[in-house]
């Protein structure tokens, strides 16, 4: 609704009302208080005060956009800011937003509890006492970044750049800080992705050389999904919204969640699987496509690698589409409904009616998997292979309606300098076993540092918490407070967490409203960028004012982009390693590069139609993104892979024996940076550039080594794989097979959607709402050892055990049991968020340790007079520290699900007590390594990684190559 419209609804809404003899009031806004404030009136919009009332008391505010923060949606907030006090008063949605479209879930607007919260850390503190002691001393921003730098440069004069390592949780950016630490030539990022998306990431980079999924939701006919998309998925608030679109307009949906989720509430067909079995029903669905041939032959024919299958696996085969059908065919036939229903739990019938949907959906098949399944089980990363599978069976790829590979939807912009590539391999984040797994094995550090593999000199962890969030929580605290494994422990975060007590520096980051980051996520199809900035400098500059985001943020919190910038200056002032180059300013050459300048430039050159439509509005780009806060690139992108390659870019070609056509003609610099596959030239150096179709064009394809859809993996076979290269089911290290009869399938990885890990604990409208986590029990579970709601039940897990509420209920399938994993946070001294976190006790015997609770939650006195009005005492359990570590063989990706004993508390145990012995996890660790495929024995190339995996910060070719040592089993 434009504002012309709303001017007159308000007219019309005056008339009537001085019809009736009545004095109208028109409302603070003036416009219909059902709309979104018009963009033009964002510098004076009026509202009333609430807290006024009954007198009509107007308060007048600037709307100053930016980003959320709270989960990885990156949906857009809008920061009203009191004009009169300066400060924020709320935050909403921002309807300019292409994903969000001005929605939120709960946690958008509770960034406000962020800002103000009491507990917040405000200045740069440097440790004081021993690691983990909670002595703290108050340093410069100056001192801190003097002492970093000087030990950074030491490790890189003494080349001992593997020593240097970045390790983030949630980056909320598109690619900075990993250019960061690229240009300082280090291999040294880190993330978390290996404890949530690196088995989806592997199913689907397997198939289309990128490596996650983007739903088109709203136009789809049938909707399948593999965990709770509607309440806490990937990508929540935009991706639920575009779901309920699609049920409206008569979409079937179907849910494969072993609890009642809300989504599993929305859903045509709940289907509560064993846990670990999801692939089976997905192939027996798939088999039923093949068999009755129902199946997008025309597509499959088209744009699958089936020549290459029928080549490899039966090299005696004419190489027909028939030849390849009746393979097909026989290859699945042992997938029928009874074997799905045997291994899901579910009913014959259930099992043919949901196949028989997804048969209905043509090309308007949109599926998702994410965390999930795919983050839970060993094998996990068929589960998103094999669902991908009905994807590329129905011809349902990047289609309206379809699902789409995310790069085609998210646009990441060129940077003023795009930095070099590291030298060196870090065997501490790319262990040699995992050959294939989608980025660090980042839990396995504290083993892998406890194995002799590498120390740490210098170790940031930013938005990221590992001692609590990772499994095995007392192995990173042995290490962390081992200083000859790591030296320096530096951690940026907005918030005090249970990592960063065991750091030496911990320094303060700004939330979603303090600091700048652009990102763009693949929520539907379309590419947007979104523009995160810090609200208060953003309205002050809009005053008049020049302000530092320090200056401006409470305290003295800043933002990573400017403390990286600053912290590379100090590391090589004078360029001798070669990295101030990568930091220094264009406009004024010889002088640092400003956040300010980074973000115009890119906006300036790198976002296509941004500088046009920012001039249609008498702005220059960035001036337009402060206003906006997002840019819809395009719109509509359709099937890629179809798009004809043209024929000047096709110089001396070459076409292989499957069609895929190399060229010498040099690439073009790319536009858009989103990540993909990276086939490799021919044997003479030509690159990649497409596909010669049957018919004779000469086709984009996928990024894949064949440029197609590969149904047989050639990078499975080739590096020991062979057993699984085209999608399998793979029995979970959870499958009835593998456990005692008396153990439970424990679901540990369950979101609720009022809490985000350890982010959202300092925002105390959340904490209210959620501040516990009970086990969820089977009723008939809950009988047969004799507990109630409320009772205390032991969890034992192969390495310790922890002690929680039951919660008896009919929303989970009997024999499984599941805990939500954002709760039990704890602090050790008095830092930390007292709304939402315990004090407890930490002691161990050698490698025995335990936890044991000495205080709750409880009312407190601060500027917040809510913080006394505190009712809650409870902040739940953490059981993450009870878990070994389970890296999948392939992916990488930590299987979570956890095989359990649950049993009544003995006597003695008390709430949010755990218990571990971190040997008895280092022998899981040792274990799981044994099942690897080493490149030792397997690589076909002498190489420790196929080059073309998508892999963040990618080293030269030369450190590709494997290291002349054995295998590091140990
Ligand atoms: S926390 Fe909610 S509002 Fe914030 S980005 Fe995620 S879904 Fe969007």
């Amino acid at each position: 609704m434009g504002i012309k419209d709303l001017n007159e609804r308000v007219s019309a809404a005056k008339a009537e009302t001085e019809a009736r003899g009545e004095t109208f009031y028109p409302g603070a806004s003036r416009v219909h208080l059902a709309a979104f404030p018009p963009k033009e009136r964002w510098d004076d919009w009026v509202e009333l005060d609430s807290r006024a009332w009954p007198e009509r008391k107007e308060r007048r505010y600037m709307l100053v956009p930016t980003t959320c923060f709270n989960c990885e949606s990156a949906c857009g907030l809008l920061a009203y800011v009191d004009k009169e006090t300066m400060q924020v008063q709320k935050l909403e949605g921002n309807p300019e937003h292409p994903g969000s479209r001005g929605r939120n879930c709960a946690k958008g607007p509770a960034t406000l509890n962020q800002i103000t919260d009491p507990d917040r850390i405000l200045h740069p503190l440097k440790r004081a006492g021993a690691r983990g002691d909670g002595k703290w001393q108050r340093v410069s921003w100056d001192q801190a970044l003097d002492d970093i730098a000087g030990r950074i440069r030491r490790l890189m004069e003494e080349k001992r750049h593997n020593e240097i390592m970045y390790h983030v949780g949630r980056p909320g950016e598109d690619g900075f800080t990993e250019r960061v630490m690229a240009a300082w030539g280090v291999d040294g990022h880190n993330s978390h992705t290996n404890i949530c998306s690196a088995g989806a990431r592997a199913g689907y980079e397997l198939w289309c050389g990128i490596d996650r999924p983007s739903p088109d939701h709203a136009n789809a006919k049938v909707i399948l999904l593999i965990s709770s998309h509607l309440e806490t998925g990937h990508y929540f608030t935009p991706h639920a919204q575009r779901i309920i679109e699609a049920k409206q307009r008569g979409a079937k949906l179907i849910v494969l969640d072993t609890r009642l989720s809300n989504t599993a509430t929305h859903a045509d067909f709940w289907l509560p699987t064993q846990p670990g079995s999801e692939a089976a029903l997905m192939l027996a669905i798939a088999n039923h496509l093949i068999q009755k041939d129902l199946y997008n032959k025309d597509f499959v024919r088209r744009w699958w690698n089936w020549q290459e299958y029928l080549v490899a696996v039966h090299p005696g085969l004419e190489l027909t589409f028939e030849s390849f059908d009746k393979m097909l065919k026989a290859e699945y036939e042992d997938y029928t409904f009874e074997f799905a229903a045997q291994e899901t739990g579910l009913d014959v019938d259930t099992v043919r009616r949901v196949a028989e949907t997804v048969a209905t959906a043509g090309t308007r098949l949109a599926t998702h998997n994410w965390r999930s399944a795919a983050a839970a089980n060993e094998g996990g990363w068929q589960v998103a292979r094999t669902l991908f599978f009905l994807n590329c069976l129905m011809g349902a790829v990047a289609t309206p309606g379809g699902t789409y590979p995310n790069a085609w939807n998210k646009f990441v912009a060129r940077p003023i300098h795009l930095p070099r590539h590291p030298e060196q391999w870090n065997e501490l984040n790319w262990p040699v076993e995992y050959p294939l797994t989608m980025y660090e094995l980042s839990f396995l550090l504290p083993h892998l540092i406890k194995q002799g593999r590498g120390r740490l000199g210098v170790y940031f962890t930013r938005v990221y918490n590992p001692v609590w969030t990772n499994p095995d929580g007392f192995s990173w605290i042995e290490m962390l407070t081992d200083e000859d494994k790591v030296g320096l422990h530096v951690a940026l975060t907005p918030t005090w967490n249970e990592t960063a007590y065991f750091a030496d520096y911990v320094l303060p980051m700004g939330n979603g409203a303090e600091r700048h980051d652009i990102h763009s996520y693949e929520t539907h199809d379309a590419q947007w960028i979104g523009f995160r900035q810090p609200v208060m400098r953003a309205a002050r500059e809009r005053l008049g004012e020049t302000v530092d985001t320090r200056e401006a943020n409470p305290g003295e919190v800043w933002e990573e982009n400017a403390f990286w910038l600053d912290l590379s200056w100090r590391i090589d002032p004078d360029g001798d390693l070669g990295i101030r180059p990568f930091v220094e300013s264009r406009a004024n050459p010889g002088e640092p590069l400003t956040v300010d300048e980074y973000y115009a430039w890119l906006f300036e050159n790198s976002v296509p139609g941004l500088p046009e439509k920012a001039a249609a509005e008498d702005l220059t780009p960035i001036e337009y993104m402060r206003r906006s806060g997002a840019f819809e690139v395009a719109r509509e992108i359709g099937a890629v892979y179809e798009q004809p390659v043209l024929e000047e870019e096709l110089e001396d070609p070459a076409i292989d024996d499957f069609g895929r056509v190399y060229t010498r003609a040099p690439a073009p610099a790319p536009v858009n940076l989103a990540p993909t596959g990276a086939p490799d030239p021919d044997a003479d150096g030509r690159r990649p550039v497409g596909i010669k179709t049957q018919e004779g064009e000469i086709l984009r394809g996928f990024p894949t080594p064949s440029g197609k859809l590969e149904f047989y993996s050639s990078t499975l076979a080739a590096w020991g794989w062979k057993d699984v290269a085209v999608p399998t089911y793979m029995k979970s290290h959870v499958h009835p097979e593998a456990m005692d009869p008396d153990q439970k399938v424990l679901i540990s990885t369950f979101r609720i959607p009022t809490q985000v890990h350890t982010r959202s604990a300092n925002a105390k409208w959340l904490d209210e709402i959620s501040h516990t986590n009970p086990l969820w029990l089977h009723t008939s579970d809950a009988e047969s050892i004799g507990v109630g709601t409320g009772d205390l039940v032991r969890v034992e897990t192969e390495i310790g055990h922890f002690v929680v509420k039951a919660w008896v209920t009919e929303g989970i399938k009997p024999g499984v049991v599941a805990c939500s994993h954002h709760m039990g946070r704890w602090k050790l001294h008095d830092h930390g968020q007292r709304q939402l976190m315990t004090t407890v006790a930490l002691d161990h015997q050698g490698s025995e340790w335990s936890m044991t609770r000495t205080k709750g939650v409880e009312p407190y006195e601060s500027d917040d007079p809510d913080t006394a009005r505190v009712w809650w005492t409870d902040a739940g359990v953490h059981q993450n520290m009870t878990f070994p570590v389970h890296p999948d063989p392939v992916s990488g990706a930590h299987a979570w699900h956890q095989a359990v004993r649950v049993v009544k508390a003995r006597p003695g145990d008390r709430y949010g007590e755990i218990s571990v012995d971190t040997e008895k996890s280092h022998q899981v660790f040792k274990a799981w390594l044994e099942k690897t495929r080493s490149p030792v024995e397997h690589s076909p190339d002498g190489t420790r990684r196929p080059h073309w995996l998508i892999r963040p910060v990618k080293p030269t070719k030369q450190a590709y190559k494997l290291p002349a040592r054995s295998a590091m089993k140990s």
